[in-house]
């Protein structure tokens, strides 16, 4: 068993805060998939998976479907995008960039590679996949 950590985090304005749950196995990767980009306004998005109930978030959230059975939450304030979740799923995505401390896990994968911008080098010597999870 790697040891839990409890790490907060919070958008750019400071209305949405959050508290995650993770440990050294947490998963932890790099999507380049065009909605994760796009939503993250960044060459990649970086995701940390975590069941529900490990993350604790609050504040004034708005929400986008970019798929029928997919919700991206985002700050009703300032824009800064939170998380995502499949109805009925138990694990919610969050982005690792709003996270302020270190949640003891790191980035295992490149995943959605054939939407990878195209001024992107992944250099890092992680695996890199084409599509979703490995
Ligand atoms: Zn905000
Ligand atoms: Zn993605």
């Amino acid at each position: 068993m790697s040891e839990r950590t409890t790490t907060r985090g919070a958008c750019l304005c400071g209305a949405v805060t959050l508290e995650l749950t993770t440990d050294a196995g947490t998963v932890m990767v790099h999507c380049h998939c065009a909605m994760c980009r796009k939503t993250a306004g960044g060459s990649f998005a970086t995701w940390i998976d975590v069941p529900a109930a490990d993350a604790r978030i609050n504040g004034e959230l708005r929400a986008f479907r970019s798929s029928p059975d997919v919700a991206r939450s985002f700050c009703a304030g300032c824009g800064t995008a939170v998380s995502w979740q499949r109805d009925g799923e138990p694990i919610i995505t969050i982005h690792a960039g709003l996270v302020d401390g270190d949640p003891g896990c790191r980035p295992r994968a490149h995943i959605w590679t054939e939407h990878k911008a195209p001024w992107v080098t992944i250099t890092d010597g992680l695996p890199a996949y084409p599509r979703s999870r490995f």
